[in-house]
């Protein structure tokens, strides 16, 4: 029996975990489950999984599903604690074999880096914290005997693709180049100057994936992929000029390896995060999943083309930021989650925030170059990088 700690349970990734959890319940059990303040869906979660102990980061909501579980004839065995210390602590449970970082953005931080240091198995979704504290992660996880398996279906594909020559953080024997897919998000065809007064229900709309909202926007931006480009060269140990990206507008081919004879092997698989959770969950075996199955029955088309980053400038700024080195990335990081936030909330357009990326960067890379030693040093950096973007994003307030 595994047992999991579900960060970020009420969320798409948590859920998608969930439902795994729920059709092999002889292997797997759900002993923490954490959400930040959705207590109807945690108080669902917790009459399905009956975990032992649940984390609220948000203490009124932990109040409110204390009350709830008083009500419940089954609630009493479910421990509720709340705060972000709380968030922390969990994963270092004697309960907990394996953690899944689902929470989205730089809240995730604190969490991954402790399961990492306590040397937990972790299913990696929260490419935020990789992006953010790349050098911090990976030192947390070789003293504290730690794995990471990517979750993310780009990285998924390439840990499959890699087969077991994969080692978290070392570079991967004979392969040439990694080659990420993407599907170009909702406005691949879109003109500039229409793409930069999308709207909120344009940009959350993915042509092929259901995902929560900041990451929905992201691959609207192509900031996911910039962002899962750092996530490859920490998790891959790879230099950026080594990693390309593909358009791929059919999100079937989840990624590719070049390797060193000329072969390129490639995973192929329904646009479902059910296929790479279950793939991390089981890991070496393979467990069923209900996921739909390519049809090779009708005629069917693939298509691959360049990135355009004139009208999608987010690679680059990403690539940028790998360049500068240091804490950059994470300056780059904060700046798309206040901007992303503003666009969400209606305060700035959707153009707006490459305009806020791209000149956070700018001002503040130069104070970025150097390695942050703790956690603290790189969340005083990634303050001021969301101070300075709040401002721009002020600037620009409709
Ligand atoms: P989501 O918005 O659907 O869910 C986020 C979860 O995090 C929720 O459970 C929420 O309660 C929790 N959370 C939010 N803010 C928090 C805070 N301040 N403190 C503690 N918990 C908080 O997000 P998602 O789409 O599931 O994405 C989660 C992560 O997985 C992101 O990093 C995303 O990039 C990555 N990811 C998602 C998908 C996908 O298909 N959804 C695919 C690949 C990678
Ligand atoms: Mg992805």
């Amino acid at each position: 029996m595994k047992r999991i700690a579900v960060l970020g349970a009420t969320g798409s990734i948590g859920q998608s975990t969930l439902d795994l959890v729920g059709r092999h319940s002889n292997q797997f059990r759900a002993s923490v489950l954490t959400a930040h303040r959705q207590v109807e869906p945690m108080l669902a979660l917790c009459a399905e999984f009956h975990p032992s102990l649940v984390v609220m980061t948000d203490p009124e909501a932990a109040v409110r599903l204390r009350q709830a579980l008083k009500d419940q004839a089954w609630g009493g065995g479910i421990e509720v604690a709340d705060g972000s210390e709380a968030l922390t602590e969990c994963v270092s449970r004697d309960d907990v074999d394996m953690v899944v970082a689902g929470i989205v953005g730089a809240a995730g931080l604190s969490a991954a880096i402790a399961a990492a240091q306590h040397g937990k198995t972790i299913l990696l979704a929260n490419k935020e914290a990789l992006v953010m504290a790349g050098a911090l992660m990976v030192n947390a996880a070789r003293e504290g005997g730690a794995t990471v398996l990517p979750i993310d279906s780009e990285h998924n594909a390439i840990f499959q693709c890699l087969g077991e020559q994969y080692r978290c953080f070392s570079t991967p024997s004979g392969v040439n180049r990694l080659l990420l897919t993407a599907s170009g998000g909702p406005f691949r065809t879109w003109a500039k100057d229409r793409i930069f007064d999308a709207t909120v229900r344009q940009a959350i709309t993915h042509p092929n994936w259901s995902m929560g909202k900041k990451i929905s926007v992201d691959s609207a931006t192509m900031m996911n992929k910039g962002l899962e480009l750092i996530e490859a060269h920490w998790l891959f140990a790879m230099p950026e000029s080594r990693i390309d990206v593909v358009i791929h507008p059919q999100s079937v081919v989840h990624s590719m390896v070049e390797f060193a004879d000329g072969s390129t092997l490639a995973q192929l698989g329904a646009p479902d995060m059910r296929t790479p959770i279950a793939c991390a969950m089981s890991w070496p075996e393979r467990i069923a999943t209900p996921v739909s199955r390519l049809d090779w029955a009708s005629p069917r088309q693939l298509d691959f083309e360049p990135p355009d980053h004139d009208r999608f400038p987010s690679l680059s700024l990403a690539r940028d930021s790998l360049r500068s080195g240091g804490s950059a990335s994470a300056v780059m990081n904060a700046a798309n989650e206040v901007a992303v936030a503003a666009f969400l909330e209606g305060r700035i357009r959707f153009g707006h925030i490459f305009e806020v990326v791209s000149d956070t960067l700018e001002v503040l890379s130069g104070d970025a170059t150097t390695v942050p030693e703790s956690v603290e040093a790189l969340l005083a950096m990634d303050v001021r990088a969301r101070d300075h973007a709040l401002t721009q994003c002020e600037r620009r307030r409709l």
